[in-house]
């Protein structure tokens, strides 16, 4: 049995930029039917538990939807590209969604300093770091209010800032998920040593360095994901979707050298520690 640890089974649509010919499989559409698709052909191949993200306050309207499929565990959070918004606005209608619908995690939270960086000066890098920054800051407190874990996207180039931030914030008493870990590997083993799990995905079973990540992550901390649908497969060329973690969990057991079932029993006792369901 399967886990796709970081899904967003309700996204907001892919940009047409991204739409080309040679795609099999179509483009994923946020419609309902689309999604019950979805979940339903992972669930065919084994998937039977799909962590769903809500990170983009425009989508926070669905989370309601979402709670109601069956075997989706509920992370709920604003995403560092919205930090550059009136975020105490974000913030209240995150504190708003979540009263009486507690989640089971706060995420994707977190910073990269790649995405949007490109046309900046120097002075306006380092507003929008300081604004990731703060809206990351902001939301680890909800998540120690709540007592849930945090689920950190670790983006390029934040290196040391993630881990001061989290140190400073305390956030190890929640603990939590690094998914996406782009950072250097010197970081991950303090990472590790205040309690987090790491969650890995295409990316990383493929490019040498992440691969490295996955070799120095212990078993009782690793989680398996997708990231759906925001990820591209090589080959076939397709939009990954939640059914993937079956590929990619069967490359990582290889990385780890572990029978295949070791890596998906381990997985999800893993997962279920920390989202406790
Ligand atoms: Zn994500």
């Amino acid at each position: 049995m399967y886990i796709d640890c970081h899904a967003h089974v309700f996204f907001t649509p892919i940009p047409t930029e991204r739409i080309d010919d040679d795609i099999i499989g179509g483009i994923p559409t946020p419609t309902i039917g689309f999604i019950n698709e979805m979940i339903s052909n992972a669930r065919k191949k084994g998937v039977n538990h799909i962590v769903g993200v809500i990170s983009n306050p425009k989508d926070f309207p669905r989370y309601q939807e979402q709670m109601e499929l069956e075997n989706i565990i509920h992370v709920i959070g604003i995403s560092r590209n919205n930090a550059p918004q009136d975020q105490s606005q974000l913030i209240s209608l995150l504190q708003k969604e979540i009263e009486g619908k507690i989640p089971h995690g706060i995420g994707e939270i977190g910073l990269d300093y790649l995405y949007g960086f490109d046309n900046l000066n120097e002075n306006e890098k380092t507003t929008l770091k300081k604004q990731q920054q703060e809206l990351f800051r902001k939301q680890i407190e909800i998540a120690k209010e709540i007592d849930k874990p945090i689920v950190v996207h670790a983006g390029y180039g934040v290196d040391k800032d993630i881990v001061d931030i989290i140190k400073q914030e305390q956030a190890q008493d929640v603990g939590g998920q690094i998914h996406g870990y782009m950072s250097k590997k010197e970081l991950v083993s303090e990472l590790l040593h205040m309690g987090f799990y790491f969650s890995f995905g295409y990316l990383h079973t493929r490019e040498e360095k992440l691969k490295k990540i996955i070799e120095l992550t212990p078993l009782e901390r690793i989680l398996t994901e997708t990231d759906s649908p925001y990820h591209l497969m090589e080959s076939p060329k397709k939009f990954i979707l939640p059914e993937d973690v079956v590929s990619i969990s069967k490359e990582i057991a290889g990385l780890k050298e572990v029978n295949l079932e070791v890596l998906t029993n381990q997985v999800m006792r893993n997962a279920r520690e920390l989202f406790r369901f």
